[in-house]
């Protein structure tokens, strides 16, 4: 089969260089190539590192799980999955069995709340959900049978700071797993294991990869065997990172500390200056000292409130279309974590399941607003929202 110009069908070899690239290669081989059986065998067993198949695993998903697990302190290497709800699934999926009862915190993500809605009864798990910041019920909805309970530190979109440190303890007293979706408050803010949680995961499509060009997860776990049946059960269940994904990932994460710290600083003053304008109602951020879980906000998060904002404009739907209409160069998506400031409208996306009563008991208006703030220029931002809310109070 040697022929002087190569192998036909196979890649040549990449020119050897004395220097090294300064970016992490791309690796979007599906296979990788042993020199005998007894090679592969050892790295089955795990005496040679290798990679096989790159379901089971590739270079550009642990790179960027290395760089999480620092950001973390996970124990064990964390496991990359092909979008947030992948690291969900892993975890409500992966660790459960029929039989079992799982607590999912009230005001969870929209397809978490699916999940425990739908697909876990479907398979013989029940499920309640509880306000995470409430211990006496969580307490209560306690089974003998509870395997886990699932909670955002902080709540979308109404930006509820749960009970942490209780539920550690109420978890820990009663054998239940503590799984924390860190999407929101980021490791940057919080660190999720050191604070006694026994799995987290995250969006890593959000804040962390940063620029809406990537769907990614991620999820580890405290224990051993627990963090290995994740991994068993993504790569089973295919719900494995793409290589390009994970590399544009690890792009992203570059100037993460950045991006965090000035969307951060940049939405203190938002709020700041949102509460000062004709036609808002209220503005909800836990670094406000009016939040109602501020100190509880201070004492898990110390003073990294991050960069959602919610606020309610005084009107109706009418206003909120003038208002998103008018709000130039701001997109009005249901995302959040992105360079640019997205806007979102509860009542017609996340929450539109709700009735107008549900929604209300929520607090959660036609005139209710959630801004994930970007990396705009701050007093140019907050001259945007000047001029959409003066627009919305006298369309
Ligand atoms: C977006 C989001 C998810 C789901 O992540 P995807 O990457 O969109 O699948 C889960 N939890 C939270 C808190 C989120 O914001």
């Amino acid at each position: 089969m040697k022929n002087e110009k190569g192998s036909l069908v196979r890649p040549d070899a990449l020119p050897s260089s004395a220097s090294r690239p300064v970016v992490t290669p791309l690796s979007p081989s599906v296979v990788y190539a042993s020199d005998t059986p007894d090679m592969l065998d050892q790295q089955y067993e795990g005496g040679l590192h290798g990679y096989t198949y790159s379901r089971e695993g590739h270079p550009n998903a642990d790179v960027v799980a290395k760089r999480l697990d620092r950001l973390e302190n996970a124990p064990y290497p964390g496991v990359m999955t092909a979008s947030g709800m992948g690291a969900v699934s892993a975890a409500l999926l992966g660790l459960t069995q029929a039989g079992d009862h799982v607590i999912g915190g009230n005001q969870l993500y929209g397809r978490s709340l699916r999940m425990m809605a739908e697909d876990l009864p479907r398979l013989g798990i029940a499920t309640s959900l509880v306000d995470p910041g409430d211990i006496d019920a969580m307490r209560a909805a306690l089974r003998p049978e509870t395997r886990m309970i699932l909670v955002e530190v902080v709540s979308n979109p109404t930006l509820r700071v749960a009970d942490i440190s209780g539920l550690v303890a109420l978890a820990r007293e009663r054998g239940v797993l503590l799984v924390v979706d860190n999407t929101f408050t980021t490791p940057r803010a919080f660190k999720a294991f050191d604070a006694g949680a026994d799995v987290v995961l995250h969006s890593v499509t959000k804040l962390l990869a940063g620029h809406s060009d990537v769907m990614l997860g991620y999820v580890a776990a405290r224990d051993a065997v627990l963090n290995d049946r994740l991994r068993v059960f993504t790569v089973t269940t295919g719900m494995t990172a793409s290589p390009f994904d994970c590399w544009l990932a690890e792009r992203g994460m570059l100037s993460f500390d950045l991006r965090f710290e000035r969307s951060q600083s940049t939405a203190a003053r938002l709020a700041a200056h949102l509460d000062g304008l004709a036609g808002v109602r209220r503005v909800i951020y836990p670094g406000r000292t009016d939040h109602p879980d501020h100190q509880r906000a201070t004492d898990l998060l110390g003073a990294n409130f991050c960069n959602m904002v919610s606020f309610e404009l005084d009107g109706t739907r009418a206003a909120a279309n003038a208002f998103t209409r008018a709000a130039e160069g701001l997109s009005f998506a249901p995302t959040l974590g992105d360079v640019g400031t997205t806007i979102s409208h509860p009542a017609s996306s996340s929450h539109r399941a709700l009735s107008a009563d549900q929604r209300a008991a929520l607090g959660m208006s036609e005139g209710f607003f959630r801004i994930s703030v970007g990396l705009e220029e701050p007093e140019a931002l907050c001259a945007v929202f000047t001029q959409a809310i003066a627009a919305a109070i006298t369309c």
